[in-house]
């Protein structure tokens, strides 16, 4: 999707900081980070949420928690980190390509 923001990272066409690729997925730092460690992982196909992608490659969300965690093993982050990701309007979700915050470096604190 040429107007996807996330797809035209994944395609090289906007910069990022990358930190780790795989076949199927994408991570790179946050452009506005809200912790030490705050990594994005996406898919390189495009999907809007989570849900949208169940059915068709319910594979590829197991691929996305995969990749994070070795994301967050690679940043470091023993303490432990949070994996979050928004759906719809409620939640906040701005880009409309399904991704994966990884969040770390610091105590987050329970979610309100
Ligand atoms: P959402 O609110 O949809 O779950 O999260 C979207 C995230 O994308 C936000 O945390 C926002 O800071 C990040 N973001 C928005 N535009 C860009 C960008 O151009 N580059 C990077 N690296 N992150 C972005
Ligand atoms: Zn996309």
């Amino acid at each position: 999707m040429s107007d996807c923001l996330f797809c035209r990272i994944v395609a090289g066409e906007v910069p990022a900081t990358v930190v780790a690729e795989t076949e199927r997925t994408v991570a790179f730092r946050d452009v506005a980070p809200q912790a030490p460690t705050h990594v994005l992982v996406v898919p390189r196909d495009h999907h809007a949420h989570a849900a949208a992608c169940a059915a068709p490659d319910p594979g590829l969300l197991a691929d996305l928690l995969v990749a994070a965690a070795d994301v967050a093993r690679a940043e470091g982050l023993e303490g432990g980190y949070r994996l979050l990701t928004n759906t719809g309007p409620d939640a906040g979700q701005t880009v409309h390509h399904l991704h994966v915050h990884v969040l770390g470096g610091r105590a987050l604190g329970a979610l309100g």
